[in-house]
């Protein structure tokens, strides 16, 4: 017998070795084996076995198996060779993003002591009165049926555990240790239980999906409802039903600390089959979570898009929730996936079910159930009658004109429904799609623009630490020029407003309100954003202003308005996706705004009232948007009317790049019917890091090249031709389905 094992090297293929009489038995794909590569023993997968082999050279032996269970199945281990060979990435690159890079971490999760009551009925305690501790834990433990943390009982016993010991030995109470799973960085779930009874238009939907689920084939749906519709409940329900069949599933969603109440109700109905997966989590957590899930320890995987190649056996159900996230691709490194179509790959070989579920699904989507590629379900209605916002759209040129203050923030009628809501107590969510205090400085007698050195990209002023912040590549200047680098004239001034400018803006305006912010620089990590969504949904805080992070999340019973302060922003980038983009995020910010029985308002400040995407954003009309939308993409041959791929040269020396991209547009001279290529042009983010960035952007018709097969044969071709001669110093990425062009 034979088997080919690959290696974490980055460009490799496989290799072929003869399997040992004794290791026989243990060999088979999946499993990782010591083998000699060169002249050293390397650590590989099995991927295939096999009796005979063409290869006429020495064929070497493996020499010992690592593991006694295999890492991944055949079926993952063919979605890695699929992305290797759609995302043009060397199947070691892409293997590498896929597997852990370390399995042979040593990890215990940690474990902790928790004490439950055996009865409720009350202990005569009268035997105990020596011993005021065990009385009074005893007592507390009879209020409650659940099972608390030793470490929690500090206040009635100097030392718990010893207390416990003793309660345990006579009877009254159970001691045990749980492990404490892996979870979102120090951020603890609240478990979320409840009671269901679903709708009738769940209850289709649901059974649509069991169906599906049933035929043990691959099926893809679009499950669009709006927020609250009670999309989770249909997760979380679908799921049920696959570990009832014995098959698993995964659930992806696209920032797991902005929503950590879907993890929360996971846990709270599936307990410890549970399993997160994120980038947060340690190597040595990381390699644990694999393991455990290769031995079927956790049925249920929840995570960012990496956990798309968890390797679940069995696989029934794979979610993907707010599917147009641009979170799902991955921009760097090279495999650029795009975690929705790995989805879809997924399913399709283990025959699984795919809902991609979404408020505002991409165009592609929407087009996918246009084309009944995927089935349509729709979910019309906010669960329990919760209404819609009413929306008003404040004009603020004739703002500007009416009042005839230039540069304000705040419209008339925002700051006075503000008022209205903090006198009701009633809380308030600003968004400002931007970071910082104010995006520029600028010279006011030359008009220069103070920018980063190496992105070429204005440097926004950070009022904490009076500092200029490159958003790019962090560089920083920490103190305020005081001269314009190229006039020397000291009249610098600080122009546009960031979330900071905001922040201060309102502080001077409503001194008693309580404010916090949400953006990048305030919340670093996972844990300060949850605490700080805590903090809001408690109440302690009055006004929640922040950048599109705020959109979404978790669901504020009290928030009852959401102001826009700039509607417009991001809406002229030249990005064929930018109109699709403003019109999710003010469609999702205003479903922020009143999601119980409360009336919500939206206050939506734009430059640009007869934009139709602005237009169409404040009715809420989802469907005419996309229907115009469509049919300028389709005018424009953009997706999901082509294929695009994306090819970017970059280097320090700019004529350089841009020769080299030349000389590459040359090897391009393919004639294919419908093939249309771009460029080269400077990228609109020109510079990066310090290098210069030039694209060539080719688009192949659906209607000529319906699997795009043509253009990726196109590409591969100058794959092979020109990057083996690639100049010194020059670098070329290759976006296969880019989600920007900027
Ligand atoms: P979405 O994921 O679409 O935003 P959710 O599933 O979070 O919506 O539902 C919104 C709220 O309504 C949640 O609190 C959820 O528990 C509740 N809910 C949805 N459907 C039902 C139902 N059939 N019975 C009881 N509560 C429901
Ligand atoms: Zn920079
Ligand atoms: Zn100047």
């Amino acid at each position: 017998m034979f088997a080919d094992v690959s290696f974490p090297i980055s460009r490799y293929l496989t290799f072929t070795y003869q399997i040992p009489e004794d290791l026989l038995e243990e060999v088979a794909v999946g499993v990782r084996v010591k083998a000699p590569l060169g002249k050293r023993m390397a650590h590989g997968v099995v991927v295939a076995t096999h009796k005979t082999v063409s290869y006429k050279g020495k064929i070497r032996s493996i020499a010992s198996c690592v593991d006694d269970q295999p890492i991944m199945d055949a079926g993952l281990w063919k979605l890695i060779q699929w992305l290797s060979a759609y995302y043009m990435t060397p199947l070691g690159q892409a293997a590498k993003v896929a597997l852990p890079s370390n399995l042979s971490t040593r990890y215990t999760p940690p474990t902790r002591w928790m004490v439950e009551t055996i009865s409720r009925e009350t202990v005569n305690v009268a035997g105990m009165k020596n011993a005021p501790a065990q009385v009074k834990v005893l007592e507390y433990l009879q209020t409650t049926d659940k099972a608390i943390p030793v470490s929690e009982l500090g206040e009635l016993a100097s030392s718990p555990l010893t207390v416990c010991r003793v309660l345990a030995e006579k009877g009254f109470m159970r001691l045990f240790q749980e492990v404490s799973f892996p979870g979102v960085t120090g951020f603890t779930f609240q478990p979320v239980h409840k009671e269901i009874k679903f709708s009738k238009s769940q209850t289709e939907i649901l059974n649509t999906l069991d169906e599906g689920l049933s035929s043990k084939e691959f099926h893809p749906y679009l499950l669009h409802g709006v927020t609250g519709s009670g999309k989770t409940e249909i997760y979380v329900d679908i799921a049920r039903r696959a570990l009832e069949q014995n098959k698993t599933v995964i659930l992806l969603l696209p920032e797991i600390s902005l929503t950590p109440q879907i993890a929360g109700r996971f846990r709270s109905v599936f307990g410890d089959t549970v399993a997160l997966w994120h980038s947060k989590l340690t190597p040595a957590a990381r390699a644990w979570t694999w393991k455990q899930i290769c031995a079927g320890k956790f049925n249920v995987v929840i995570g960012a898009r990496s956990a798309i190649f968890t390797p679940l056996k069995n696989l029934g159900v794979i979610v993907v929730d707010e599917e147009q996230e641009k979170s799902y691709k991955q921009s760097s490194p090279a495999p650029r996936y795009h975690a929705r179509d790995v989805a879809l790959m997924r399913g399709k070989i283990h025959k699984a079910i795919v809902v991609l579920a979404s408020a505002t699904p991409s165009l592609e989507s929407y087009y996918n159930q246009i084309q009944e590629k995927f089935t349509y379900l729709h979910l019309t209605k906010r669960f329990g009658g919760a209404k819609y916002p009413i929306v008003h759209v404040v004009d603020m040129v004739k703002e500007q004109e009416e009042s005839g203050k230039i540069g304000q923030a705040f419209s008339g009628l925002l700051l006075e429904k503000i008022e209205d809501r903090l006198n009701k107590k009633e809380q308030i969510i600003l968004l400002q799609n931007r970071r910082g205090y104010a995006p520029v400085l600028r010279c006011n007698d030359c008009g220069e623009l103070f920018e980063c050195p190496h992105c070429r990209i204005p440097l926004t002023y950070h009022r904490v630490g009076n500092s200029l912040r490159c958003h790019f590549c962090d560089h920083h200047k920490n103190h305020l020029p005081e001269q314009c680098d190229h006039c020397q004239s000291p009249n610098l001034k600080l122009s546009g407003m960031g979330t900071q400018k905001v922040e201060e803006v309102i502080q001077e305006t409503f001194p008693n309100a309580k404010i916090a912010r949400l953006d990048t620089d305030t919340a670093r990590s996972g844990i300060s954003i949850a605490r700080l969504l805590e903090r809001f949904a408690n109440g302690e805080v009055d006004i929640l202003l922040g950048t599109q992070m705020i959109a979404k999340g978790l669901d504020f019973e009290n928030a009852t308005l959401v102001g826009i302060i700039n509607g417009d922003t991001g809406l002229y980038l030249p990005d064929f996706r930018s109109g699709e983009r403003v019109f999710q995020l003010i469609y999702q910010a205003s479903g922020r705004a009143g999601r119980r029985q409360k009336q919500g308002e939206v206050v939506l400040q734009t430059w640009n009232s007869e934009n139709p995407v602005i237009k169409y954003a404040t009715k809420l009309d989802l469907k005419t948007y996309y229907n115009v939308a469509l049919s300028e993409r389709q005018e424009l041959n953009y997706p999901p009317f082509s294929w695009i791929i994306r090819v970017v040269i970059s280097g320090k020396d700019k004529v350089k790049t841009e020769n080299e991209a030349k000389r590459l547009r040359q090897n391009l001279s393919v004639r294919i019917k419908g093939l249309e290529i771009l460029g080269p042009a400077s990228c609109y983010r020109e510079w990066s890091r310090g290098k210069h960035r030039t694209q060539i952007v080719m688009k192949s018709a659906k209607s000529t090249d319906p699997n795009g097969r043509e253009l990726h044969q196109t590409i591969r071709k100058m794959v092979g031709e020109h990057m083996k001669n690639v100049r010194h110093g020059i670098s070329i990425v290759i976006d296969v389905d880019p989600t920007s062009l900027l």
